[in-house]
């Protein structure tokens, strides 16, 4: 019997990194998983056992189809983990709007969307919403301000959702992931924008994506059924320090 035995899944930006590894971890332990991404990943969701849907996470009616898809198939929804992302090397002075917008659009609206959407197809039924913020939105990375304030975003309306739900007595609970630099195509993308070649000492340390799917794994499981509005750093304590 897995953690998520019989649960139903949706992962948004399965097709790599963080997202795929989330993925094959909820399949291991026992869930249905539904696979999202803006690029195809068929071919990969096939080789773990996933199903694989196309999806702007920050366009309204690409969710409306998702979500009626596994309402169709399934007849359930249990876990959404809103997790696509996309980033910005780019300091106050240096943003446009167009890429400030850019990077709300995918990162704070694609989660909004997705709560929205969850809290509708889980509250008879209840569920986790667990949502991919970051260490950027505790701390001010000067070199990431549009990526910081989205992330702030998503740690803020995820407080929002857990209260809402618990005030309208839906079972559905909501939590926000920090990790810090996670070893994923976005990270090698930081590294080298930053010229950073080795660790430094601005760097304490790199985590794998498994890291973080083994708290994607406790918060869509019942282990953590007391657990709503809730921030969890995977960083290694990189902002306690
Ligand atoms: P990644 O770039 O390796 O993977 C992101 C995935 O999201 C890709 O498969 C991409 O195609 C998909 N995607 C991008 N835009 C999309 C859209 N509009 N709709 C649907 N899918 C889309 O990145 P990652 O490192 O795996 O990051 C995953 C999440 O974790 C992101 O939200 C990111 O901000 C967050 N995060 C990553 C790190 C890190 O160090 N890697 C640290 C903190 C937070």
């Amino acid at each position: 019997m897995g953690r998520v035995s019989g649960k139903v899944a949706i992962v948004t930006g399965g097709g790599g990194g963080l997202g795929l590894a989330q993925c094959r971890l909820l399949i291991e332990e026992g869930a249905t998983v539904v696979m999202t991404d803006v690029s195809d990943s068929t071919a990969v969701a096939n080789q773990i056992g996933a199903h694989f849907l196309l999806q702007d996470v920050s366009k309204e009616l690409d969710w409306q189809r998702v979500m009626d898809y596994v309402q169709s198939e399934f007849g359930q929804l249990d876990i959404l983990v809103n997790n696509a992302g996309i980033a910005l090397f780019a300091d106050i002075e240096n943003t446009s709007l167009e890429q400030w917008q850019l990077i709300q659009n995918v990162n704070s609206t694609g989660t909004f969307l997705g709560c929205r959407s969850a809290v509708e197809a889980m509250k008879e039924g209840g569920g986790s919403i667990i949502n991919i913020s970051s260490v950027a939105a505790m701390i001010g990375m000067s070199s990431y301000a549009a990526y910081c304030a989205s992330k702030g975003a998503t740690r803020a309306l995820s407080k929002v959702v857990a209260v809402h739900c618990q005030e309208k007595g839906y079972n559905i609970r909501c939590n926000s992931i920090h990790p810090g630099a996670i070893n994923t195509q976005m990270a090698a993308n930081a590294l080298v924008e930053a010229g950073i070649e080795e660790r430094d000492s601005a760097i304490t340390a790199i985590g794998e994506p498994e890291d973080v799917a083994y708290m994607v794994l406790y918060l869509a499981s019942d282990e953590s059924k007391f657990v709503s509005g809730s921030e969890m750093l995977v960083d290694s304590a990189m902002v306690a320090s």
